[in-house]
C-alpha cells in the first residue's frame, strides 16, 4: 500500500548533500521527487531525484538504466518502492558511495527542467467542493452545486499539448466572449484571465482496457503528484460551456512543477476521508475501509502572485490564499475508480488535474474568480495595485508542502507561470 511507512520516512535520517539538511528545503531526504532536466539545450533529458538544492543523475548514478521517465511510470509499485529505497540509502549520511556519487550530483541552479514524462491523456476534475459552490453561484445562483455533484466525482477531458513545464510563459490568448448586456460577442484578448489551483496526478501502471480499476489497487496506478495551475479565460469559458464545458477557455496553457512527488514520499500524511453529516456516502464502488481511513491526503497549498511593477521593483511575491488538499471532496483513488469504472483505459504518464482547491473561508478562493467576487471586488496588493484578473507581466507562483509532527517537512517546489501580451494582430 501506498500508505506504508518505512526507513525511508525515518525523519532523523540526514543526507551527505548538506542542503538537504535544511529545515527549510523542500527536498529532504525523505523526499525523493523525480523529474526530466538536461544540462544545456544541446544535451539529452535525462531523470533525476532533487536533493536539497542539488538533483542526482540517476543513470549515471546506476540507479536507473534508461533516461525515459515512462519506463519507471510503468513499473509495478513493488519495483517503485524498490528505486525508492535504493536512492534512500545511497543518500544518505555514511552511504559508502558518497564519495563516487558527487560526479552525479547537478546543482538544480545549472539545469533545465522539462515536462516530467509525455503527457498523454488529461483529465480535469473538479474535487473542490467550495470552489464548484463558489463558482455555480455566480454562473447559476439559484442553483450554485448541481445535484450529482455529491454522487460522481466531476471531469471533463482535456488537452495535454499546451501542458508546459513551470517556469512558463505563455501569451494572453484571444476568444470570443459576449459581455451581459452586449447582443452579440466580441473577439479579442480575453479580459479575465485567472489561475486555478491544482494539484497534478500522473499515471503510473496503466489498467487495461475492458477492466475497471478496483479501490484497493487504485492507488497503485498513480505514480505521484505536482502542482497544477489549470490557466482558464473566465469570459470566454461563460460563453463557451454550455452546454459541452469547458474548451478553449482551458486548452491554451496548463503548468506543472517539474518534480514528480511520489505517493511513497507522500505515505506520513495521509488522513481519513469522510463526508460531511447530511451528505450521500459514496455508492460501494468509490467506497473502501482503506478510502475511509487514509484515503485523503494533507498538503497545503499556497498562490503568490508578482505582478511586472514587484518584479522591477524586486519585491517578492504576495501570498494571496492557502488551502489544503484534505478538504478535496473526493479523494484520488475515487477518481481512478470512477474514470475507470466504464472500462476506460488509464496509460501512463495520462494526467488528471484535481480541480481548483479552494478552503471553505472566502479568503481562501484557489482563483481569482473567487477571491474578488467575480472581478467585482478587485484585490488590493500591498504595493497599492488592484487585481480583478491578471494582467499582462503577472507571474502567478504556486507551492505545497506537507508537514506533521514526527514527520520531515517535504515540499512540492515551485509551480509559476508567466502572463504575456496577446498577439497584437488578430
Ligand atoms: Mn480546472
Amino acid at each position: 500500500m501506498t500508505t506504508n511507512l518505512d526507513e525511508t520516512h525515518d525523519p532523523a535520517l540526514t543526507s551527505w548533500v548538506e542542503s538537504a539538511n535544511d529545515p527549510a528545503t523542500d527536498f529532504p531526504i525523505q523526499n525523493l521527487p523525480l523529474g526530466r532536466f538536461r544540462r544545456t539545450a544541446d544535451s539529452d533529458w535525462s531523470i533525476g531525484v532533487a536533493i536539497g538544492d542539488q538533483l542526482l543523475d540517476l543513470r549515471r548514478a546506476g540507479l536507473v538504466a534508461s533516461t525515459d521517465m515512462s519506463l519507471l511510470m510503468h513499473a509495478d509499485a513493488g519495483s517503485r518502492r524498490a528505486l525508492r529505497r535504493a536512492i534512500s540509502l545511497a543518500l544518505r549520511k555514511g552511504s559508502d558511495r558518497s564519495d563516487s556519487l558527487r560526479s552525479s550530483l547537478l546543482a538544480q541552479s545549472e539545469v533545465e527542467m522539462g515536462l516530467p514524462c509525455r503527457i498523454g491523456d488529461y483529465t480535469d476534475f473538479y474535487t473542490g467542493i467550495y470552489h464548484a459552490t463558489n463558482v455555480g453561484k455566480q454562473f447559476r445562483p439559484d442553483n450554485p452545486l448541481l445535484p450529482n455533484y455529491k454522487w460522481i466525482p466531476i471531469g471533463y477531458h482535456g488537452r495535454a499539448s499546451s501542458i508546459g513545464v513551470s517556469p512558463q510563459l505563455f501569451r494572453r490568448p484571444l476568444g470570443q466572449f459576449k459581455r451581459p448586456d452586449d447582443k452579440a460577442p466580441s473577439f479579442g484578448p480575453t479580459q479575465r484571465l485567472d489561475y486555478e489551483l491544482e494539484l497534478g496526478a500522473f499515471i503510473g501502471t496503466p489498467n487495461a482496457i475492458g477492466e475497471p480499476v478496483a479501490m484497493d489497487d487504485a492507488e497503485e496506478h498513480i505514480f505521484g503528484l505536482v502542482l497544477f495551475n489549470d490557466w482558464t479565460a473566465r469570459d470566454v469559458q461563460a460563453w463557451e460551456y454550455q452546454p459541452l464545458g469547458p474548451f478553449l477557455s482551458k486548452n491554451f496553457a496548463s503548468t506543472v512543477s517539474p518534480w514528480i512527488v511520489t505517493l511513497e514520499a507522500l505515505a506520513p500524511f495521509r488522513t481519513p476521508f469522510s463526508r460531511p453529516d447530511g451528505d450521500p456516502q459514496p455508492l460501494p464502488y468509490l467506497d473502501s475501509p482503506a478510502n475511509r481511513e487514509t484515503g485523503g491526503i494533507a498538503i497545503a497549498l499556497q498562490v503568490a502572485l508578482r505582478t511586472a511593477a514587484m518584479t522591477k521593483a524586486e519585491t517578492p511575491p504576495q501570498r494571496l490564499m492557502g488551502s489544503n488538499f484534505r478538504d478535496s471532496y473526493w479523494t484520488l483513488a475515487q477518481l481512478v475508480v470512477h474514470h475507470t469504472v466504464n472500462g476506460c483505459n488509464l496509460q501512463s504518464g495520462d494526467l488528471f488535474g484535481s480541480g481548483t482547491q479552494s478552503g471553505p473561508d472566502p479568503g481562501q478562493g484557489g482563483s481569482l474568480l473567487e477571491l474578488t467576487n467575480g472581478g467585482k471586488q478587485p484585490l488590493v496588493l500591498a504595493n497599492g495595485e488592484t487585481r480583478a484578473f491578471l494582467e499582462d507581466g503577472d507571474t502567478v507562483i504556486m507551492y505545497g508542502y506537507c508537514e506533521r509532527s514526527g514527520f520531515r517537512r517535504i515540499g512540492f517546489g515551485e509551480c509559476a507561470g508567466t502572463v504575456l501580451p496577446a498577439r497584437e494582430t488578430y
